[in-house]
């Protein structure tokens, strides 16, 4: 299974850029540790270079993926120019990029693009993060925080910025995206043996063999069915 380096930038001393209050290394933070959580739900590891506010040198983080062998290092961050100047998102990959960074980033800008951010285009940098790290590298610049179309684009979509990157970055690694399951529907194809313990007339007398259950350290609930 794919195993996946991402990287929040900036972090304690370093906010980034700022505007009106908000921090670049709190927006990165937040939105990135999110597509961690739902990549991780499809069995792919992802080690992140920090996970926290704290302060990350540049060479920590290169160093931090040097360590390991990944198949991605995604680094995360957002644009700042002039106030309300600029807007819309970017990625990058290192100088002359191979075919799977060019792949990831282009994954990547495209599935931001349908969320509303202008198409500012996949690019290439000489950045610390793309040049020092082993994996295929990219960097997306997720809108400008100095730009208040974008910020309302990165809040009112955040769930959906979210699976769309993590569905970008899944499909890079050959994973499909599985919703996740807000009931017991097993995805397709697959089959669920539920373990039944009774059935009752009287709800309290469900009520009660749940709290069995549950003391026995069984995890009970009740399900409701019609006749
Ligand atoms: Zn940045």
């Amino acid at each position: 299974m794919a195993r996946l380096c991402f990287d929040y930038g900036h972090g304690g001393n370093d906010s980034g850029a700022c505007y009106n209050g908000r921090k670049e290394s709190n927006d990165v933070l937040s939105i990135g540790r999110a597509v961690a959580a739902e990549i991780r739900r499809h069995g792919v590891t992802v080690d992140e270079t920090r996970t926290s506010d704290s302060t990350v040198s540049l060479s920590e983080r290169s160093g931090f993926e040097n360590r390991n062998t990944y198949d991605y290092f995604i680094s995360f961050h957002r644009n700042a120019f002039k106030p309300e100047q600029a807007k819309g998102v970017e990625t990058y990959t290192y100088l002359n990029p191979g075919a799977k960074s060019k792949s990831l980033a282009q994954r990547i800008q495209t599935a931001l693009v349908a969320l509303g951010f202008t198409d500012r285009g996949v690019k290439e940098a000489n950045y610390h993060v793309l040049r020092e790290t082993k994996a295929p590298a990219v960097l997306v610049e997720i809108g400008f925080i100095d730009n208040t179309g974008d910020n309302n684009l990165f809040d009112s979509k955040r769930n959906e910025i979210i699976k769309a990157l993590a569905k970008a970055i899944l499909a890079q690694v050959g994973v499909d995206y599985i919703e996740p399951s807000v009931s017991t529907q097993p995805a397709s194809g697959q089959t669920l043996y539920r373990v039944m313990a009774g059935s009752y007339s009287v709800r309290e007398n469900a009520e009660k063999q749940v709290k069995k259950l549950k003391a026995a350290g069984f995890d009970a609930t009740i399900m409701i069915f019609n006749k």
